[in-house]
Order: C-alpha cells, then structure tokens, then sequence
C-alpha cells in the first residue's frame, strides 16, 4: 500500500526546533519527527535531542523522535575516502544524511511525503535550491516529495527570531552559548571562529578531528580546511592565546 505522510526533520538546531513550535502553533501535526543523527553530533546536541526536545514532542505531538542513523560508521567512511574537504569533496551530508533519511522512507514503505525543513526567513535562497535538490534525489530512492515546507520561512520568522522562539519555550540548546551554528562538530564548513570555539571548549572533539584528518592525510591527501590542517589551527590558537597573555602583561 502506497503510503504518504508528514515528515518534519529536525537537528536539534534552533531554526528546526523552532519549526516544531511554529506547526504546533499553527496546528500542523507531522507523522514523524526524524532526528539525522550522523554519528558526528556533538554528544551534547545528542543529549539535547534526548532529554530536552523528545519529551517537548511527546507532550505536544504524541510522538517519539524516529533517529536515523548512517549505515556505517563516519570514520570508516573517511578511510574509504578521506576527510569531507570544503567546499568541493562534501560527501557526508549525502551519506550520513541523504541516503540513510530515504532508505529509512524506502524501508517503511513511506512513497509519498510533505516535508517540513527549518529554512529561516533569512534564507530563502538556501531553500529555493534545496527545493530543487531534495525532489529530485528523492526521485533517485522511488519517493516522492509532493510538498517542501519551511514554516519559518513562511511565517517571516527570522534565524534570530528562532533562537529568541526556543528560549520562551524552554528548548533553549546550550550550545549556542558558544556557537553560532550547531551542525556536525567537525563540519569542513564551519568557520575558524567556531574551529577555534571547538579547540578552547571542547578539547577532546576537537582531538578526534584532528585524528581523524591525519588518518586522513596519510591514505588520501585531504584535509577539512585549504589552508590550515587541524595540527597547525592547534598551533595557531594557542600562539594567539600567548599572545593575547603577552599584550595583557605589557598593558599592566
Ligand atoms: S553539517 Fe557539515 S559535516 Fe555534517 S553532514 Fe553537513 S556538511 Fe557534512
């Protein structure tokens, strides 16, 4: 039997928990809330996820978080392949993302969907491509995504408006104390700003990116970064500390 159904996909992020509010508010109720869990989360994102969203959607929804995980592990992949590099050997959102959302829709038997995304209202660009995008990799699984809605987006609230929106309704994520996005903690995309955040708060992820990137370097020349590999960031930020300490002590 063919089946179709509501999807919301949700990181833990503040635009996709504020995306939930927004339905709740406005009375749409998903099938599923999905939970992408890459295996590269930060362990706190995860905990999040766990303690604090799933039981805000069992209260307002009745429903567990569904959490998909990739097949294999990431750091199998990167001795398959290498690290993901910016911006032109991403291959991790399509393998621990893509392909493990449509194999589980494939696996229930789920042929038709409305999805819902947390695109803000200052991202309508990102949308209209992901739009384009998101149909027709689903095609290549055999479903089909008959409506893409960003509630956000369409109700004009804005990346800050979600955050301000997560923290009334208790469902702050406390990793925004430190960060301004709260994607995969080894993301090739983030900035050195948060690069430098991870290496000061949260040392030992930190570590594991770097190991992973010198395993990385040894059997397939890649690195996160073009210009610095994590070792030589490591450098950096603690050069920068010395320093920061050396103007302090002159200014005295
Ligand atoms: S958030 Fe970054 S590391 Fe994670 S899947 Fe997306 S591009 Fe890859």
């Amino acid at each position: 039997m063919t089946k179709f159904v509501k999807v919301a996909s949700v990181s833990g992020g503040k635009d996709s928990v504020a995306m939930l509010i927004v339905m709740k508010e406005q009375g749409i109720r998903p099938d599923y809330v999905v939970f992408l869990n890459t295996g590269i989360e930060f362990p706190q994102q995860v905990h999040y996820v766990h303690q604090k969203l799933a039981p805000w959607v069992k209260e307002n929804f009745s429903l567990d978080i569904t959490e998909i995980h990739p097949k294999e592990p990431f750091a199998l992949q990167v001795k398959k392949r290498g690290v993901p590099f910016a911006p032109a050997g991403r291959w991790c959102c399509r393998t621990i993302k893509k392909e493990p959302f449509y194999l589980w829709l494939r696996e229930k038997g789920i042929r038709y969907l409305d999805l819902y995304l947390g695109y803000a209202a200052d991202e309508e660009e990102r949308f209209r491509n992901a739009k384009r995008q998101v149909k027709s990799y689903a095609r290549k699984f055999g479903v089909k995504i008959v409506h893409l809605y960003a509630p956000l987006l369409d109700a004009d609230i804005t990346e800050e408006d979600a955050l301000k929106l997560t923290r009334k309704h208790g469902l702050y994520n406390e990793l925004y104390d430190h960060f301004k996005r709260t994607g995969c903690y080894l993301c090739p995309y983030q900035s050195l700003d948060d690069w430098r955040a991870l290496f000061w708060n949260f040392p030992k992820l930190f570590n594991a990116a770097k190991t992973l990137e010198e395993m990385s370097i040894r059997e397939h020349g890649k690195t996160f970064r073009r210009d610095y590999t994590l070792a030589e960031l490591e450098m950096r930020f603690r050069l920068e500390k010395r320093q920061a300490k050396i103007e302090e002590y002159v200014m005295i």
